[in-house]
């Protein structure tokens, strides 16, 4: 069986006033209600990106029981056919990432190379790769000027290195609700379950995996959900081009690539907020977002600062600007907010410009958006907004608090208030 499908319309999402008269088919628990408009956009989404599911006989499934897909020695060989600059750059970036995080190796080689299987970078017109090694010689990863930059060349190759969707794995239904009145029949196979005969989840589900599909994927109605979270909170996180932390830590599970810290017999990086000893230097950690340093105990380097709490609201401004040399990708700025040790901390915020928030607010939050990691886990992605219709309110124990803004373009500014009780 083969999947495959292609839809690169660029829908923009708009949100509106619960008083208009405008259609408006979804009415979350955050009472977010949409119209869509079909625009002309810079960056059109992905939005029903393509897939080879399978090639012959194989199964799919998120990471393989079957050990054959994995490239041998963690070496992936790879050419770049013929592509724009924007897509050379995403590849270059989205193989930096993976170089940094993981001890997967892709191999710059020459086309008519033939030692062994192959990735050719192509535009086929599709966002598109088979899952894990065919042992077919040349296998293509295809992406053109409809997919998202870094985010998608990442999705594409994790594809290659044997990784499935996230909304795929057998424990889905646990997270998702799927409304298959809106999806067409010939699009029903893109929702079936793996095996967990076949496949193994090797992480916790994580909404905002850069393998997860948006709320709106493979539907046949332009303004209606075609999967729902569970917890409703989370329905903007799904669709994310940000690669999150369980995405490079389930890589280097499936590749093994802990055992060279683990079997080092030297002393390995005592890591902070679930930060893990980076494979490639056991001495350093990979760090959940929020946090930075070698060990994962200073705020990240870069914009953002420190707001130190106290038992009265403070108010300030937070703005993220786009970086030019982010091109492909995003701007990051990271805050911290610090209270007493053992205080809780409260924090409250929106957005300031109502033409910035009609701007950014999407499925995916690909535009630009915030994400306070208020959650238990230090590792996984928190509730992320961009549409924030109303100020959000948050209570938690986390101390210190990452606060995390990010842009793809446009310069978006925060009205942020916080405390502690
Ligand atoms: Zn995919």
């Amino acid at each position: 069986m083969e999947r495959f499908s292609d839809d690169s319309r660029c829908i923009a999402w708009m949100p509106v006033s619960e008083s208009s008269t405008a259609e408006t088919p979804y009415n979350s628990s955050n009472t977010l209600h949409f119209v869509t408009t079909v625009t002309e956009c810079a960056i059109p989404y992905y939005r029903t990106h393509s897939n080879f599911g399978s090639l012959g006989r194989r199964k799919v499934r998120q990471v393989q029981r079957d050990l054959s897909y994995r490239w041998p020695n963690n070496m992936v060989p790879y050419f770049v056919g013929n592509v724009t600059s924007n897509i050379k750059k995403s590849v270059r970036m989205a193989i930096e990432e993976l170089h940094a995080w993981t001890c997967i190796r892709f191999q710059n080689v020459n086309e008519r190379y033939s030692n062994g299987d192959s990735v050719r970078i192509v535009d086929l017109g599709s966002c598109s790769s088979p899952i894990g090694r065919q042992q077919i010689g040349k296998q293509d990863v295809s992406l053109t000027k409809n997919c998202w930059g870094m985010g998608t060349a990442i999705h594409e190759l994790m594809h290659a290195i044997g990784i499935e969707h996230t909304q795929s794995r057998s424990d889905r239904n646990r997270y998702l609700d799927i409304l298959a009145q809106n999806i067409d029949q010939r699009d029903l196979p893109n929702f079936e379950l793996l095996s967990p005969r076949l496949w193994a989840n090797l992480v916790p589900y994580d909404y905002g995996s850069v393998m997860h599909y948006s709320a709106d994927s493979f539907s046949n109605k332009d303004d209606e959900q075609t999967m729902l979270p569970k917890d409703r909170t989370f329905i903007e996180t799904m669709g994310s081009m940000i690669p999150n932390f369980y995405d490079f830590d389930q890589i280097n599970q499936y590749y093994n690539c802990y055992d060279s810290c683990r079997n080092s017999g030297e002393q390995v990086a005592n890591c902070a907020n679930g930060g893990i000893p980076n494979p490639n230097n056991c001495q350093i950690c990979n760090c959940p977002m929020g946090y930075g340093g070698d060990l994962c105990d200073q705020r990240p380097e870069g914009c953002g600062s420190t707001l130190v709490a106290t038992d009265r609201w403070q108010k300030q401004k937070m703005t993220v600007r786009f970086s030019k040399n982010d091109d492909q990708y995003f701007t990051f700025c990271n805050s911290w907010v610090v209270g007493p040790a053992g205080q809780t901390i409260q924090v409250i915020y929106e957005i300031t410009s109502e033409s910035t928030r009609r701007q950014i607010c999407s499925f995916g939050c690909y535009e630009g958006g915030i994400e306070v990691k208020h959650l238990e886990d230090p590792r996984i992605t928190n509730d992320r907004d961009c549409c924030l219709n109303t100020p959000l309110n948050v209570t938690t124990t986390v101390n210190p608090l990452p606060v995390i803004i990010y842009t793809s373009g446009a310069t978006v500014t925060y009205d942020f208030s916080y405390r502690y009780l």
